[in-house]
C-alpha cells in the first residue's frame, strides 16, 4: 500500500483533535482520502483584471484605490465604496459591514477585491467581494487557479486548500501508485492528474474544466467510473459466494395459475419468466433486475417468480416504495394467490401495536408465505424463517444497501435469498452498466396486445375551464379520468390540501360527476374504498395527488389531467401517463402547465408530447437533468461521483468496461485499492 494511503492527516500542521474528528466523519482520515477529495470548480485569481475589462456575470480580481464611501440608506441600509483603477470606476456594496469595515474603505485606500461583476443601477457593481488592503509588501496574486471543494459545515476553504497543498507536497515526493492497467494509453498519470486538479496553472483551459472534458479530468473519471464497477462486481461476487437455496422449476404449478388468469403472457414476458426461473434453480443467488415500461405487465412476471419460490417450501417478500402500490400489489396477488391457499401478510408503517408483533410472529414462524409491503419489511426486527425470494419494486427509490440487510434476515436457509429486482424507469442503457453492474438485466420490450399511445396535449393553465369541460364531456360519454395535483414541496400535508381544494372546485364546477380524492394522508381504508369506487366506475373523476404515480391499475380511465407538469421530472410524468392508455380505447393526456415555461421545462414536456416510449424518454431525462435525478438515488449516495459525470463521461463508458474486466482478469490485487481510493462507501459495502 502507498505511504499516502497510511499517513494520518493528523500529522498535517494545523489538523487537531477537532478539525481530524470533522474530517473523519467527513469519510477524510488519510492524506490519499484528502488528494482524492477533489475541487467542484476554480477561480482564477491569477490575475488582476482592468475594471474596464470585467465582464457582466464573472469572477475576477481588480485593484484599485477608493475615491468615495458612504453609509447610504435606501431600502436596505448599505456600505458603499466606489473604486477606481486606471481603466474605469466600480462599486462596492455590503448589506452587512462592521464599524472596522467602514473605517477602513476610505477614501485613498488601495484594495484588491475578488467577486463576482454584475451590471447594477450605477454601473458595474460587486456585492460582498472578498478585500485585503494593499500595501507596499502586498502578496503578489496567486499563481494557480483557486480550487473550490465541496465542503461541510465548519471546513472553510482556506483549510481544504491548506490540507490539500500540504497533501500535494507529499504527494510530489513520493508519488502514488498506479492501480489502472497498462492497456488504457491516458493523457496524464494519476500523480500528474491529481497534482493538476489541485492546482491548475493559470494558462489551463477553464471552460474544460468547468464542464469536466479537461484530459486530466477524463482520466480520473475514468478510474472514478472503474472503481464504482469494481465495487458493484465485488458486492455480487460476495453474495454469489454464499450460495442460495436451489429452487427448480415448478412448471406444474406455473401453469395452472397461468392458465387460470384472463389472458395470455406476452412472448416478452414469457421470455423473463424463463431467465427467472432458470435463475432461481441455481445454488448461487439470482440478481436480476426486469426492466419493463410502465403496463408492461411486471406484476405477473414477480407472481411466476414468487410462485417457484413458493412451491419449494421458501417465504417470499414483495416491496414496494409506496403504500398505495403496495396495496394494489396485495389485491392482486390476493385475487391469484388466494385461490392456491398461499398465506399473504401485509406490513407497512401504518402496522402497529400487537397487529404488527402478530405480524412478526408469523413472519419469524413461516405460516405468513408471502409478505407484501414497503420500508417496514426493512426494519431490524422482521425476521424471516426461510426466505427465499426477494422482490423490490421500483428499485430506483430503495437503496441497494435495504436490499441488502432484508437479505440479512432470512432465517434458516443455505445462504442469500435470490434477487428479483423490478423498475418501471427504463434506465438507459449506458447509465445501467454503472448503477446496476451488479444485476443481470432483463427487459420486457412488449406490451400487452390492443394498447392504444396516449395523446399528449401540452395546455397553458389560462384555458383551465375548455380543460375541465372537456373532462366533463368525457366523463358524460362514460369515459374515467384522472385529474393529478402535483406540487414540489415533499410535504404530504399541503399536496393534501392541494388536492382536496381542487377536489372541491371540479365538485362545484361538474355537480352531475361523481368525483373520488385520494392522497397519501388519507387512511388506507379510505384510500382503498376511493380506489374501488372509481374501479368499480362509481366515481368517473379521481383527483389525486402523485400518489397514483405507481401500479394503479384502472383500465377503463382514458384521460388523464396533470396540473404543474413542469414541476416534475421526466420518469415521474411518464409514470403517470403510464396509468392511462391501459384499455382499447384511446386515450390522452393533458399537460396543464403554468407559463412561462423555461427553456429546459419546454423541452422536458416536449418529450412528452413526442413520445410514449419509456426509453426515449428516460434518455432525455438524464440529458436534462442528470443520473442523481433520473435513479431517484440523489438522497441514498449511490451515484455521487466526485469527478465523474453522466452523461458528460458516457464516452468513457466503453472503456470502463473493458477496464474492469481486465483488472479483474489480471490485476486482482489491485481491485482493493482502486475502490478504496475511490468510494466513500466502500465500507458500508464491505459489511454487507
Ligand atoms: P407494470 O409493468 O406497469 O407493473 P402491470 O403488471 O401493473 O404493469 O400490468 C398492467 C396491466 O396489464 C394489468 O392490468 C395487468 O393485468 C395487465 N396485463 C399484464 N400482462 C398482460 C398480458 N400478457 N395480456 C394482457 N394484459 C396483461
Ligand atoms: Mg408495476
Amino acid at each position: 500500500m502507498d505511504e499516502i494511503a497510511k499517513i494520518p492527516v493528523r500529522e498535517l500542521r494545523g489538523v487537531g483533535p477537532k478539525l481530524a474528528g470533522k474530517l473523519a466523519d467527513y469519510g477524510v482520515r488519510h492524506l490519499e482520502d484528502l488528494l482524492f477529495h477533489l475541487p467542484l470548480r476554480y477561480q482564477d485569481r491569477t490575475r488582476i483584471t482592468p475594471i474596464a475589462a470585467a465582464q457582466d456575470g464573472t469572477d475576477v480580481v481588480i485593484e484599485g484605490e477608493v475615491r468615495a464611501a458612504d453609509v447610504v440608506f435606501g431600502r436596505r441600509r448599505s456600505l458603499v465604496a466606489r473604486i477606481q483603477d486606471g481603466s474605469g470606476t466600480l462599486t462596492l456594496r455590503f448589506f452587512h459591514f462592521s464599524a472596522a469595515q467602514k473605517n477602513n474603505l476610505k477614501s485613498g485606500a488601495r484594495l484588491r477585491c475578488f467577486g463576482q461583476v454584475r451590471r447594477g443601477s450605477s454601473g458595474l457593481e460587486m456585492y460582498h467581494p472578498e478585500y485585503r488592503m494593499l500595501d507596499s509588501d502586498s502578496a503578489p496574486v496567486e499563481e494557480a487557479l483557486t480550487p473550490i471543494y465541496p465542503t461541510t459545515s465548519g471546513i472553510g476553504q482556506h483549510q481544504w486548500r491548506s490540507l490539500c497543498a500540504q497533501a500535494l507536497t507529499y504527494l510530489r515526493k513520493a508519488g502514488i501508485e498506479e492501480l489502472m492497467p497498462e492497456c488504457g494509453s491516458y493523457p496524464y498519470a494519476l500523480t500528474q492528474a491529481l497534482i493538476y486538479l489541485h492546482n491548475p496553472p493559470p494558462d489551463a483551459a477553464l471552460d474544460a474544466l468547468r464542464e469536466g472534458l479537461h484530459p486530466a479530468q477524463l482520466r480520473l473519471a475514468l478510474e472514478e467510473l472503474v472503481a464504482h464497477n469494481l465495487s458493484l462486481f465485488r458486492l455480487r461476487e460476495r453474495q454469489q459466494r454464499e450460495g442460495a437455496p436451489e429452487l427448480p422449476a415448478r412448471d406444474h404449478e406455473l401453469n395452472a395459475f397461468l392458465s387460470a388468469l384472463p389472458f395470455a403472457p406476452t412472448q416478452a414476458q414469457k421470455r423473463v419468466l424463463a431467465d427467472i426461473a432458470a435463475d432461481l434453480a441455481r445454488p448461487v443467488p439470482m440478481l436480476r433486475l426486469v426492466q419493463g415500461d410502465v403496463g408492461s405487465g411486471k406484476t405477473l412476471v414477480a407472481a411466476g417468480a414468487a410462485l417457484q419460490a413458493i412451491a419449494n417450501g421458501y417465504q417470499v417478500a414483495l416491496m414496494a416504495p409506496t403504500e398505495l402500490l403496495a396495496e394494489q400489489h396485495w389485491q392482486n396477488f390476493q385475487q391469484w394467490f388466494k385461490p392456491l391457499n398461499i398465506t399473504m401478510e401485509w406490513l407497512s408503517g401504518r402496522t402497529k401495536g400487537t397487529k404488527r408483533k402478530d405480524a412478526l410472529c408469523r413472519i419469524a414462524a413461516g405460516e405468513a408465505i408471502l409478505v407484501i409491503g414497503t420500508h417496514a419489511l426493512f426494519q431490524a426486527d422482521v425476521e424471516f424463517s426461510r426466505l427465499g425470494l426477494v422482490i423490490v419494486d421500483e428499485q430506483h427509490r430503495f437503496g441497494v444497501h435495504q436490499r441488502l440487510s432484508l437479505t440479512r434476515k432470512a432465517g434458516n436457509i443455505a445462504g442469500r435469498p435470490h434477487q428479483l429486482v423490478m423498475t418501471a424507469t427504463p434506465i438507459p442503457r449506458t447509465l445501467s452498466m454503472v448503477a446496476y453492474a451488479d444485476l443481470d438485466c432483463s427487459v420486457i420490450d412488449e406490451l400487452p396486445p390492443g394498447r392504444t399511445p396516449v395523446a399528449t396535449a401540452l395546455v397553458d393553465a389560462g384555458r383551465r375551464d375548455e380543460v375541465v369541460a372537456r373532462v366533463a364531456a368525457a366523463c358524460e360519454a362514460g369515459r374515467q379520468a384522472y385529474w393529478v395535483c402535483t406540487l414540489i414541496e415533499e410535504s404530504d400535508a399541503l399536496q393534501a390540501q392541494a388536492a382536496e381544494a381542487t377536489a372541491q372546485e371540479l365538485r362545484a364546477a361538474l355537480p352531475q360527476l361523481g368525483i373520488g380524492l385520494i392522497h397519501g394522508r388519507m387512511k388506507p381504508a379510505e384510500k382503498e374504498q376511493a380506489m374501488a369506487a372509481f374501479k368499480a366506475g362509481d366515481t368517473a373523476l379521481l383527483v389525486a395527488t402523485t400518489v397514483i404515480e405507481v401500479g394503479v391499475d384502472v383500465p377503463n380511465a382514458s384521460l388523464m389531467i396533470i396540473e404543474n407538469p413542469e414541476r416534475l421530472g421526466l420518469a415521474q410524468l411518464h409514470q403517470l401517463r403510464g396509468r392511462v392508455g391501459r384499455g382499447a380505447q384511446e386515450s390522452h393526456c393533458v399537460l396543464l402547465y403554468q407559463p412561462p415555461l423555461t427553456i429546459n421545462g419546454k423541452q422536458r414536456l416536449g418529450a412528452m408530447r413526442e413520445s410514449n416510449d419509456g426509453f426515449y424518454i428516460a434518455e432525455k431525462d438524464l440529458e436534462l437533468r442528470g443520473p442523481g435525478e433520473v435513479l431517484g438515488t440523489r438522497q441514498t449516495g449511490l451515484l455521487e461521483f466526485r469527478v465523474a459525470q453522466l452523461p458528460t463521461h458516457e464516452h468513457l463508458l466503453q472503456d470502463v468496461q473493458t477496464l474492469s474486466d481486465t483488472i479483474r482478469r489480471e490485476h486482482p490485487n489491485n481491485v482493493e485499492g482502486i475502490i478504496r481510493r475511490w468510494t466513500g462507501t466502500s465500507e458500508e459495502f464491505a459489511k454487507v
